[in-house]
């Protein structure tokens, strides 16, 4: 038997909103390792697709697998975060009151309450982790500062921070650069590719300019499908990728 070489595989997928298609005979695979950025026009099921990957949405045809073996749709959304996947949404889920390392903690130590989790001894491993992942994020001397006075791209780091202590393989990201300065910006490019690294990566993101210098791998989504998928520059000379974004 083939090893298996996809970390995703979803097979004729279809999601259903009462009676109307978000995705309709969707057909992708991811490979480990992976860096995939996910493109293509408002309406066009994006969103959707990485809701059924982490569980928020069922398929109502077709078949989502993680690691060849596990049907996504037969799992609730908190236990596919346990099997690997993390998710990040838009929406900010930082606790502004504390600070910084006492959120990544909190995150550290999830299967605690909040309380136990702050004043539990840390073990050395996880501090291992704390003093890695912050470096990585670029927080390291903002470690004791509360989250709430971060700036916005900061906050934006702390929540990925969050997600990348739990080490989860695949990391799935909605428009990382949203709202964030041309610094900030090009900062969480280069943080995409530090966690590619390690994890497989998939990123919605409508900044084109954003795409263009920090994707590998790109699949355009049109009416709830798969339209096109190449190197940046293979998406950029097709007339049919042109046309839907254009209306040429
Ligand atoms: P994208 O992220 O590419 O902009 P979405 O996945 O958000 O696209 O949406 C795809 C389509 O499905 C859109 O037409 C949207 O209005 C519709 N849709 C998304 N979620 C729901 C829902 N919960 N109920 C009904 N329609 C939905």
């Amino acid at each position: 038997k083939q090893a298996e070489t996809a970390i995703l595989r979803a097979e004729n997928l279809e999601v259903d909103f009462d009676g109307f298609k978000a995705i309709l005979g969707l057909d992708f695979q991811l490979q480990y390792g992976e860096l995939r950025f996910l493109i293509g026009p408002n309406g066009a099921g994006k969103t959707t697709l990485l809701d059924v990957i982490c569980g928020k949405a069922k398929p109502s045809k077709g078949k989502m697998l993680f690691k060849g073996h596990i049907d996504i749709a037969r799992h609730q959304e908190h236990q596919i975060a346990q099997l690997g996947i993390g998710r990040k949404f838009q929406a900010p889920s930082i606790f502004m009151t504390l600070s910084v390392l006492e959120n990544m903690l909190l995150s550290l130590k999830q299967n605690r309450g909040l309380l136990s989790s702050l004043i539990t001894k840390t073990t050395s491993e996880q501090r291992d982790k704390l003093v890695h992942y912050l470096s990585m994020i670029g927080l390291s001397n903002k470690s004791k500062e509360k989250a709430g006075s971060l700036s916005h791209g900061e906050k934006q780091w702390l929540e990925i921070g969050m997600l990348l202590i739990q080490e989860p393989e695949l990391l799935l990201l909605d428009e990382p650069a949203a709202g964030m300065t041309d610094a900030e910006t090009e900062k969480t490019g280069e943080l995409l590719h530090k966690i590619n690294n390690n994890q497989t990566v998939i990123v919605v993101e409508h900044d084109m300019e954003f795409v263009r210098q920090f994707a590998k791998t790109v699949t355009v989504m049109h009416e709830g499908s798969i339209l096109r998928e190449g190197t940046m520059q293979d998406i950029q000379q097709d007339d049919k990728v042109a046309e839907v974004y254009l209306g040429r």
